[in-house]
């Protein structure tokens, strides 16, 4: 952890640490040498030898005034390296926020960071302070007061050293234990989370399906598994706390009966006895009293990785002369990536979208559509093949080029806390209030404004919770709108939107794509009549297929199988809007 903190820190923040470190290496070694020589004057008390009892008195007092002078500033240092490296911490986040590809922040990774720079950095910038004080009391004042016990008493001393061994190597063998549980859990939790958010998103169709059915299983399993693994954890946890406690009043007992037999076979003066059982006592406190902390130190050990791991994530290389594209049509040429480098995600893929066409993607749910969004707006560098924008490979383009020549709308739509007008007009910062209104007007935001308390000025909450899933994608649509970019990529939502929602976002998106190149991520069958060619994804992220709906309809056994589901699925639809497809 100390050497994260030395690696990402300023030269200042080094010098803070490195004071607080030498404070409290100061007070740890003057903490020691008090504990020796109280235990020296009470030996030298109870046989007899005031002379030498107020000689050890007054050492005692010197190492306590020591211990007293070097332990008193630490509370304010100690806050000062908090706040120090708190700053550091969001400091670097930030800085590597801006130059780290898009692709880094993706879903799992941005509440990853967002954790870390949060209650993360605060834990771990105020470990030194907190944790390692008592740390130090335990492990440094205790092995070094078992060494000068060597001097006092050899027997004693080395039995001290050893048990003092036995408790460290315990200690790092029981703590990768510990490490692991932890980690096991945390997969866990994350794994129950999305399976409850899941059992919530498809509750119509759980309902209709009855009690017991196959997905509350499913969720119960996975509650049952995280409960069970935090159990394990939280034993882990006190396993490892409650078996050092043991090895260290193990360890007491057995000096105790040593010195005591060592005092009954007159080796050993009574008064050194009383020394020793009341400084062996003591260390032990000591030593019992850091143990908690262990398992904060790894903690916070564990954060500052996280930020190393952000530190050194690479960039991806940009061009010094960014190159300029030749119109906007998009090139998928023999493309393959991986978000791992053995396991590939799409293979192979190669496609033509022409200027002003759409073009929209189907496939099994992983086939590979939205990474190949991403790879069109250059979130991540293709492994193999290349993508081109009006004929440019995009890492020629540089990104700042490629993500100015697109638009965007996910499914996650982001808003931020701030009001509705702001929230579109992030889509172009210099546009004026007319244009802002007029993409609002366009994307079907000017009636969610009407319904809130301020219009388009309402405060909207942070993440936008205040809207429903379809509102916000409205609000995105506008901001894409707004952008007039060239190139449009759009991945249709078909998850809980009401049929209004649906209408109007339609409504929207068709106005987005309009004479735009645009990649669709299709859902509705409207969009795929409509689009000028249709990928097809094989489940391993190959192209299976590529034409039209008419050309597909009889050529491709999977368009036709899909083609079949969509149709079957949204029927009711069919029935009611009179054979019109949506
Ligand atoms: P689709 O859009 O067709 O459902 P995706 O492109 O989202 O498919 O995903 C294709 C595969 O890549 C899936 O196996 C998915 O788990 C994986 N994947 C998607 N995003 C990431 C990511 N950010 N990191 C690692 N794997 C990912």
């Amino acid at each position: 952890m100390i050497r994260i903190l030395y690696t990402i820190g300023t030269p200042r923040n080094r010098r803070v640490l490195t004071a607080l470190l030498a404070l409290m290496a100061v007070s740890s070694i003057a903490l020691a040498f008090g504990l020796v020589f109280i235990a020296l004057f009470l030996g030298a008390l109870f046989s007899g030898d005031p002379g030498s009892a107020g000689k050890y008195a007054l050492w005692a007092i010197l190492a306590v005034v020591v211990y007293a002078a070097a332990d008193w500033p630490t509370e304010v240092i100690a806050q000062n390296v908090g706040s120090e490296y708190i700053q550091r911490i969001h400091e670097l986040l930030a800085n590597r926020a801006v130059e780290l590809p898009l692709g880094f922040f993706e879903v799992d990774r941005s509440g990853q960071i967002g954790v870390t720079a949060t209650t993360g950095a605060m834990f771990a910038a105020n470990a030194p302070g907190m944790m390692l004080k008592p740390i130090l009391h335990g492990a440094v004042s205790a092995a070094l007061a078992s060494l000068f016990l060597v001097f006092i008493d050899w027997r004693i001393g080395l039995l001290t050293m050893a048990f003092s061994a036995v408790v460290f190597v315990a200690y790092r063998r029981l703590i990768i234990k510990y490490k692991d549980a932890e980690r096991v859990r945390g997969e866990q939790t994350e794994r129950s989370a999305a399976q409850v958010l899941e059992f919530a998103q498809v509750q119509p169709v759980l309902r209709a399906a009855g009690p017991d059915s196959i997905g509350e299983r499913a969720v119960r399993d996975a509650m049952r598994e995280q409960l069970a693994q935090l159990r394990a954890t939280q034993s882990t946890g006190q396993s490892v706390v409650g078996r050092l406690a043991q090895i260290i009043t193990l360890g007491t007992v057995v000096i105790y009966a040593a010195a005591t037999w060592l005092l009954l076979a007159g080796q050993m003066e009574p008064g050194m006895f009383v020394g020793i059982v009341v400084l062996v006592f003591t260390l032990a406190k000591f030593a019992s009293a850091a143990l908690p902390f262990g398992e904060g130190l790894q903690m916070a050990h564990n954060t500052l990785d996280e930020v190393q791991k952000v530190i050194e994530a690479e960039a991806l290389p940009e061009p010094a002369t960014p190159a300029t594209p030749d119109g906007y049509g998009i090139e998928f040429d023999d493309v393959g990536f991986g978000y791992q480098p053995d396991t590939p995600v799409v293979r192979g893929v190669s496609f033509h979208v022409e200027p002003g066409t759409t073009t929209a993607l189907v496939g099994p749910s992983g086939s590979g559509k939205s990474t190949l969004l991403k790879l069109a707006a250059r979130f991540y560098d293709v492994g193999e093949g290349a993508v081109r924008i009006g004929g440019k490979d995009v890492r020629e383009l540089g990104s700042r080029r490629v993500l100015d020549s697109v638009a965007m709308v996910f499914q996650d739509v982001y808003l931020f806390e701030d009001t509705l007008y702001e929230n579109i007009r992030l889509g172009r910062a210099g546009a004026t209030r007319e244009e802002v209104l007029a993409a609002a007007e366009l994307a079907g935001v000017t009636e969610i404004a009407e319904q809130l308390p301020d219009g388009f000025d309402t405060v909207i909450s942070e993440g936008g919770q205040n809207l429903s899933g379809g509102q916000r994608q409205r609000v995105s649509i506008a901001r894409a709108l707004l952008k007039d970019a060239p190139i449009v990529l759009l991945d249709e939502a078909t998850s809980s939107l009401d049929i209004d929602n649906e209408h109007l976002i339609l409504k929207g998106l068709e106005t987005l794509s309009g004479d735009r190149t645009t990649i669709v991520i299709a859902h509705r069958l409207h969009t795929i009549i409509g689009a000028d060619q249709i990928v097809v994804l094989s489940p391993h992220g190959e192209v299976e297929a590529v034409g039209t709906h008419d050309e597909l309809i009889v050529s491709s056994e999977r368009y036709q199988r899909f083609w079949g589901e969509k149709t079957e699925a949204t029927g009711w639809r069919l029935a009611r809007d009179e054979g019109r497809p949506e």
